[in-house]
């Protein structure tokens, strides 16, 4: 086992077993070993790839998004334009870039804003955005950003990596999966909940047996502090991830190292950990709080309603020697079989506000 291994192995011993949670936020932002705190997991020579660093068109097609919506509320003054777990920062240049070409009145009296744990990515951020048209702040959290202005928000891949709890339901009723020590390596328990009814929503009642829930708190509490603040000061956040609307009560934590699938436990912190998106409790965390959810629908079907095939093709004019890879970057974004259905959007704006650009009423 590797070093975070040895260490969490020693914490067990003398705490007691971990919650997948907690087990989670130690691989992902310990921070000398941490996934995300102590290296680049993202792009073609880490764990996995984004859609941003697939094409350049997301961004393109987020920037525009940002711009019709601001248009759309008025264009309200002083905006906030905020990203979520922003990795290399290609996303937040692409987006900049979009609306100072499309309305650059936008960055007149704009802020920007990165959440970002990781310093090591926010160093990268840094360099990737170079100049900008308006001040840049960096916050490791977003309960740090207090703010009664319009909010323009995007998150690509963001909430899959905030920590789950799991359950499963045995025969001898739920229980929480939990990270504990079998001599010197780590192995999963159950431990029987006492009062299943108080920790889990009321559905799991009706589960089959042997169904995993996943429960991600901090999801469903980032998502409501984002809907208050559109509610206060308005603005839009648009979320993009893979993850369900229907419960399947299936497992979906991964591992992904080197853009394979790796153990979960093996060697904590050198694997990338994530669990697919809960979409209806991301609705209704902002629902409860008055706001308006647009989708869940695949990022396929809003990317093409936004015209991701017409900007392809303006870049292969002007770029015609690159014509097979915008075009096969472009598909893999869109294409249901690749990452156009699982990868799913929504959009949270105030009930008054017109409605968020590309999405099917
Ligand atoms: N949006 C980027 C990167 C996604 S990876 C892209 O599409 O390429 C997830 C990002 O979220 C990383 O930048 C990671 O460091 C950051 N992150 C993970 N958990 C976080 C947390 N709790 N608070 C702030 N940032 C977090």
């Amino acid at each position: 086992m590797n070093a975070l291994g040895k260490r969490i192995h020693a914490l067990i011993e003398s705490q007691g077993p971990l919650s997948i949670a907690d087990f989670m936020a130690l691989c992902l932002h310990d921070p000398e070993h941490g996934a995300y705190a102590a290296r680049n997991p993202i792009g073609a020579g880490g764990d996995y790839i984004t859609s941003p660093e697939v094409s350049q068109t997301f961004g393109e097609m987020c920037g525009l998004w940002i711009v019709q919506s601001w248009h759309n509320q008025g264009r309200p003054a002083k905006p906030i334009l905020v990203e979520l777990g922003p990795g290399r920062g290609t996303l937040m240049k692409d987006v900049i870039r979009t609306i100072k070409a499309a309305a650059k009145k936008f960055f007149d009296d704009a802020h920007i804003v990165m959440v970002e744990a990781s310093p090591v990515l926010q160093n990268m951020q840094r360099q990737t955005l170079g100049e900008t048209p308006a001040p840049v702040h960096w916050i490791d959290s977003i309960d740090l950003l207090k703010t009664d202005h319009p909010v323009y928000v995007i998150a690509n891949e963001f909430f899959d990596c905030l920590p789950i709890r799991q359950y499963v339901k045995t025969a001898d009723g739920w229980c929480e999966k939990v990270v504990t020590t079998k001599d010197d390596t780590l192995a999963v328990a159950l431990s029987k909940l006492a009062d299943p009814a108080a920790v889990l929503p009321p559905e799991a009642a009706a589960a089959p047996e042997d169904a995993v829930l996943e429960l991600c708190p901090a999801a469903s509490a980032i998502m409501g502090d984002l809907a208050r603040m559109i509610m206060t000061g308005g603005g839009t956040a648009l979320i993009f991830d893979y993850g369900y609307i229907e419960q399947e009560w299936k497992e979906t934590l991964q591992a992904l190292q080197r853009h394979k699938y790796a153990g979960v436990l093996a060697e904590p912190g050198d694997a990338d950990l994530s669990a697919h998106v809960d979409f209806a409790a991301l609705k209704h965390a902002a629902e409860a709080v008055g706001a308006m959810v647009s989708g869940p629908t695949g990022q396929g079907d809003l990317l093409a309603d936004l015209g991701i095939e017409v900007r392809a093709q303006r870049l292969i004019l002007a770029n015609p020697k690159e014509a097979k890879s915008i075009l096969a970057g472009v598909q893999r974004l869109i294409d249901p079989r690749e990452m156009g259905s699982l990868f799913k959007v929504i959009a949270v704006s105030r009930p008054d506000a017109p409605p968020a650009p590309g999405f099917r009423p």
